[in-house]
């Protein structure tokens, strides 16, 4: 059974896919490994299987208890993000962390500890969990919170699905007064810009940056930066989300090419201008502006893409994103997804969680065969070298090396793994 991840890139074949309905069930028998599967937003082949079963998540999309006066709230690992804040935001609650879309399941976000343009403020996903079950293949079930489970508890945040089935999990939201967002935008003229303008935003909840990837020189990290804070001007009723778009099939590969993502890039930073401009928007359309077009990853035809995030270290930061960025360019590959952020100094809440102190830089590049690869292979070199990390949940092909070197303590994980959980990525990485 064929099963794509977010980037269609690889494509594999598994024995099965098998739906769970209900979280009391007993997890299925299987011939060979299996992995809990959320709704695949993973680019590459950590929600991948290859050979063997996924175990759907969708079907435990229950809410199990809410309490508003507290904000704390338990549900099913497959609720997504967007259910939740959905029926929270009305009341005055949001989640403290989310990523760039709403499309990801509870147990998605656990597993790869997510992190949102607030990171500096608010952390990882994990921080905000509170506790939750987890379903072993020996039949157990055991509840991880941080003062019972520690040891689980903590491999199995950015443990990437591989330390068993989280059936639910119970979280702590945070109290806001509008679900509106209050946003400033500004063009940024190059790397120099983006730092000063991260420092003078280290005040708002939100910020992050967009950057025209094909820039070389003297503009080289232009862009635009966006910066917002949760408004406190109630609006009812309230802002719809959901796509509104649809990219109905999968474009011919040439579509995306170094001419259409140039004039992309002009369009989108013409929404900039020298001073700051002001909106007041719905929190679906600055935390989740892709959601607005569903499948836009058949944008990239069928070989598909691969997204390049990594993070270095703050001290010679400038320097690394200089080179990452100078190397897409001379290489003329289209990244038209190009984002960067200040990550905060607070560690990941996981064993394995990618963020930590430094700077994160995001670049989605059409998958062209060997000439990606080898690209990719040179950006992996600049990370290595400054002591930084590559993100899993974002990745098709990193080797083993620049693996263990992102995540020394990797053989952790491998001691608290389920023995009958693996995936593609965890065979690939340890081999
Ligand atoms: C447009 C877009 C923007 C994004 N922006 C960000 C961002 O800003 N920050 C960020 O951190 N990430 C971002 N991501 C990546 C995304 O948040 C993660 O890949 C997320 O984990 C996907 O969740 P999912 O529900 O689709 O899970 P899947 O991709 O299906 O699975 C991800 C992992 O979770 C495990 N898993 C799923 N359910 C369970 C369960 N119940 N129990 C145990 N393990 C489970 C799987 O085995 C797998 O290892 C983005 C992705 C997209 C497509």
């Amino acid at each position: 059974m064929s099963v794509r991840s977010w980037g269609n890139y690889p494509k594999v074949e598994h024995a099965a896919v098998i739906p769970l309905a209900w979280r009391h069930e007993a997890l299925p028998k299987v011939g060979g490994t299996m992995l809990p599967s959320g709704l695949a937003r993973s680019y590459g082949d950590s929600c991948l299987n290859e050979g063997g079963t996924l175990l759907a998540t969708r079907g435990l999309d229950r809410l199990i208890a809410f309490d508003r006066t507290t904000g704390v709230l338990r549900c099913e690992a497959g609720m997504t993000l967007g259910q939740i804040l959905a029926l929270a935001a009305p009341v005055g609650w949001f989640l403290p962390v989310v990523p760039g879309t709403s499309y990801v399941t509870v147990g998605g976000a656990i597993a790869n500890d997510v992190h949102g343009k607030n990171h500096h403020l608010e952390g990882t996903f994990g921080a905000h969990v509170r506790r939750f079950e987890l379903a072993r293949s020996d039949g157990t079930r055991i509840e991880c919170a941080p003062p019972t489970e520690p040891a689980l508890f903590r491999a199995t945040i950015a443990g990437l699905g591989l330390t068993g089935l989280v059936t639910w999990a119970e979280l702590r939201l945070k109290r806001i007064d509008s679900a509106m967002f209050d946003v400033e935008t500004t063009r940024m003229d190059d790397l120099g810009h983006f730092f000063a303008l991260t420092e003078a935003s280290a005040g708002y909840e939100y910020n992050v940056a967009w950057v025209d990837a094909l820039a070389k020189g003297k503009d080289l990290g232009r862009g635009l930066f966006i910066r917002a804070r949760h408004s406190s001007v109630a609006i009812h009723p309230m802002p719809e989300a959901g796509a509104r778009l649809a990219m109905p099939f999968d474009l011919p590969a040439a579509t995306l090419n170094r001419h259409s993502v140039s004039l992309f890039n002009a369009l989108y930073r013409a929404r900039g201008s020298r001073g700051w401009q002001h909106t007041h928007e719905p929190y679906s359309k600055y935390l989740f502006p892709l959601d607005g077009i569903a499948h836009w990853n058949r944008m990239y035809g069928k070989p598909g893409f691969v997204q390049h995030q990594s993070v270095v270290p703050r001290t010679d930061a400038p320097l690394r994103v200089r080179a990452i960025l100078e190397a897409v360019a001379e290489a003329g590959d289209a990244s038209f997804l190009t984002v960067l952020k200040v990550f905060g100094d607070r560690e990941g809440a996981g064993l394995l969680s990618f963020p930590r102190p430094g700077v994160t830089l995001a670049l989605d590049l059409p998958m062209r065969g060997a000439a990606t690869l080898e690209l990719l292979e040179r950006l992996d070199a600049i990370v290595r070298d400054a002591g930084g990390a590559i993100y899993p949940a974002k990745d098709a092909r990193m080797s083993p090396e620049t693996f263990r070197a992102s995540f020394p303590r990797w053989e952790e994980l491998e001691r608290h793994r389920d023995p009958a959980f693996s995936s593609s990525f965890w065979r690939r990485v340890t081999r």
